[in-house]
């Protein structure tokens, strides 16, 4: 057996994971990340000398490879830092409440006695939900969401109020335009698995806290190397030996786990993995805005996340509850729509008059609207996602687009670290 050498490109949620498995094996690991702080899409940022996230992240139930990960990091007697939730869903008029999980059926309760739904919709909903719990589900490599949904009955206010709204917030597009199999695996995964996989799990600490430094200190405990404020670049040696640019040092395997636009400028030579580079040009992109408005500490929605049912406002959260950061609220707009057309000043203004109306909180003290152009890659029907192992022998991919189950998730983001981390023991 070789002795493995290994790099990682990347110290997002993906690259983190990684390194954390192969350190956990044994296995000589250096992580580069061009940012000096960790975390990569899901990491702190401050805003006003206040600590907060680039985007608000909600887990959920479904996430064991995340949960299970977070777990495995912390310190014996640290918290989790992720506040449990039973699956609550309120959305304009709906508003699905679930029991506590050791009520048998909860989630079938949840939806019989839902606020804001007519008889027939309860019964389409839980019949649609029934054929894919079946495995029943009839869906073409081409459906999109809205034509699965179509088929199978689903009334407007349905679409309108429960399916679109999770379909944004898991796939981070439309249900018009997003893949139906990816959405009928997180359906059946978050929906339909054990009781606790539909709850909802909200970070109390920044995302960096919860994830990235307890994962850099597990990985520097284990002789890992991270070098942050390092952009990498792939080359070959002269007897074609991975190599890092800047680096004398050559790598067994290389695990990129850059998002999917950053994965060409990471080659020196593209020809190296020129057929995954096709599929992953290929790729579009979509948004998420996050506008934080803070406000006077006194303050709340009384909620942690309510959902709004406005294109200017599809979730509204609640730092004070999450966080304890008192009078911070959280607004996230999720793939693309008309509040694209809006300046940010005008976005924040308008974000903060659907505040007012709902919730008479005045003007905000600030506010501050963070679009994140290339959130996520857009998951629509019959996308080509490339797969882990390469063409060129040693490079590895890894990142939420290379988790073909799911969308682009902190989940999808964790699964396909652990993957990479797989792939490289079992060459050895
Ligand atoms: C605003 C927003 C809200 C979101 N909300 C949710 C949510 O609620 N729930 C959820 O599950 N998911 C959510 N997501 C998606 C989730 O954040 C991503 O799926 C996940 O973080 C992707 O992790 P990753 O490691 O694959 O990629 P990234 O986080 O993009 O990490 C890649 C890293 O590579 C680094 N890098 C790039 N090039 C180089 C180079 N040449 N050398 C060294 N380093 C390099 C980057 O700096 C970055 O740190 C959200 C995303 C955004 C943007």
């Amino acid at each position: 057996m070789t002795s493995p050498n290994v790099a990682v490109i990347g110290a997002g949620w993906a690259g983190l994971a990684a390194g954390v498995a192969l350190t956990d094996s044994g296995v000589k690991t250096t992580l580069f990340e061009t940012s000096r702080i960790l975390g990569g899409r899901a990491r702190l940022i401050t805003l006003n000398e206040q600590i907060v996230d680039n985007g608000i992240h909600l887990l959920s139930g479904a996430y064991t490879a995340t949960v299970s990960l977070l777990d495995s990091i912390k310190m014996p007697l640290e918290s989790l830092n992720i506040d449990r939730q039973p699956f609550r869903y309120s959305y304009g008029p709906l508003h699905i409440n679930t029991p506590p999980n050791y009520i048998p059926g909860k989630r079938l309760l949840g939806f019989l006695f839902a606020r804001g739904l007519s008889l027939a919709d309860k019964f389409s909903a839980l019949k649609f939900l029934q054929i894919v719990k079946g495995g029943k589900l009839v869906v073409e490599p081409s459906d999109s969401v809205l034509d699965l949904l179509l088929r199978y009955q689903q009334t407007a206010t349905l679409i309108e109020l429960l399916w679109n709204p999770i379909c944004l917030s898991a796939l981070n597009i439309q249900c018009e335009r997003g893949c139906a199999s990816v959405f009928t695996n997180v359906i059946t995964d978050a929906l339909l698995g054990p009781e606790d996989s539909s709850d909802l799990l909200f970070p109390t600490v920044d995302l960096t806290s919860l994830f990235a430094s307890r994962a850099a200190r597990f990985i520097e405990k284990r002789e890992g190397t991270i070098c942050l404020g390092r952009r990498a670049r792939i080359t070959q040696g002269k007897n074609n030996e991975l190599m890092i640019e800047g680096s004398m040092k050559c790598f067994s395997h290389i695990v990129v786990a850059t998002s999917p636009h950053n994965v060409q400028s990471v080659f020196k030579e593209s020809s190296m993995i020129q057929a995954t580079l096709n599929l992953i040009n290929q790729f579009t992109y979509e948004p998420v805005y996050t506008i934080y408005h803070q406000y006077t500490k006194n303050i709340s929605t009384d909620t942690r996340m309510i959902g709004l049912n406005s294109p200017y406002a599809h979730w509204v959260f609640d730092r004070g509850i999450t966080h304890q950061d008192l009078g911070l609220i959280g607004i996230v707009i999720s793939g693309s729509g008309p509040h694209q057309d809006l300046t940010s000043e005008q976005l924040a203004i308008r974000s903060a008059d659907i505040l007012n109306e709902k919730f008479s909180f005045g003007t905000p003290l600030w506010s501050k609207v963070l679009a994140e152009k290339r959130a996520t890659f857009s998951c629509t029907p019959g996308l080509k996602r490339p797969a882990q192992i390469t063409e060129k022998k040693g490079i590895i991919l890894a990142g939420d687009y290379t988790y073909q189950r799911y969308p682009a998730t902190l989940e999808a983001a964790v699964r396909s670290g652990i993957k990479a981390s797989k792939i490289i023991l079992e060459s050895l």
